[in-house]
């Protein structure tokens, strides 16, 4: 199938490793010039270089939950590639905690991460999609959405505010050809499962094909696509909503 956004400029965060690594792997794949971020410089340039095979890549070292970083680097990209058409919103996850076993500062350092962060860069993007009457949203969140998972209080509370946050957006924001959507994924062979699991990844998805599931939100035919959780878990979640 072709996805129809070769030449579209895509800014990824958090891409150096991992799901957000995978997603500008795919986009790249699809003929998308990308941008990558990641605080760390060594992985940061191996996945610039394994992304420059494929397309025009600008990787850029940054914390993307700096309050700033998502000025910089929309600014950034359309200083380089003279747009942003495609975001995919990523951020690391965070610490494991049950519902009462947080302080203030871990409330807020979650919430800053896996909610703010993600509306600070729509709203530094947004500008730029409309002017073309164009673009993609796409957050990486977690099957969490839909089934909290007991041991992760902070990261179920931030990302079900997104989750409604996304459905609000996407409302507002498709008149002017613009979808907002999440890819929710359950467990995936990233590094970091398998520095949790001790290694032991039998049964979780592959980071590759979710970048895929992540391309294809952002694609051409997914037009009418929006406001939509895309679970990509295996099954994990049993709910029916
Ligand atoms: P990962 O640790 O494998 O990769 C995270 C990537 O983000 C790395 O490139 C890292 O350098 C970068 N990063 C982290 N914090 C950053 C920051 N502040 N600024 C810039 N770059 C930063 O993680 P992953 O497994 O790919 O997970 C990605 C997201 O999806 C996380 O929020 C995670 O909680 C969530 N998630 C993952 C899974 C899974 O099974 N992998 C399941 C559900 C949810």
């Amino acid at each position: 199938m072709d996805l129809g956004i070769s030449g579209r400029v895509a800014l990824v965060t958090a891409s150096s490793k991992g799901l957000g690594r995978a997603s500008a792997m795919a986009l790249a794949e699809e003929g998308c010039k990308v941008v990558v971020c990641a605080r760390g410089e060594e992985a940061l340039r191996a996945a610039e270089k394994e992304l420059a095979e494929h397309t025009e890549v600008l990787a850029i070292a940054e914390d993307v939950t700096d309050a700033d970083a998502p000025r910089r680097l929309v600014e950034a990209t359309v200083e380089r590639f003279g747009s942003v058409d495609i975001l995919v919103a990523n951020a690391g996850g965070p610490p494991a905690t049950r519902a009462l076993e947080f302080d203030d500062d871990q409330l807020g350092t979650a919430l800053n991460n896996n909610l703010t962060t993600s509306l600070r860069l729509v709203r530094e993007a947004v500008p730029h999609m409309r002017d073309r009457h164009w673009g993609r949203v796409c957050c990486i969140t977690s099957f969490s959405i839909k089934q909290p998972i007991p041991t992760l209080a902070l990261s179920n509370t931030a990302r079900t505010a997104l989750w409604a946050w996304i459905k609000t957006a996407a409302q507002e924001l498709f008149p002017d050809g613009i979808t907002v959507n999440t890819a929710a994924p359950g467990h995936h062979a990233t590094d970091r499962m398998r520095q949790l699991g001790g290694g032991d990844t039998s049964g979780m998805g592959d980071p590759a094909d979710f970048g895929k599931v992540v391309a294809f939100l952002c694609s051409q035919p997914a037009n009418f696509v929006t406001g939509t959780a895309v679970q990509v878990d295996g099954g994990a979640t049993t709910g029916l909503l």
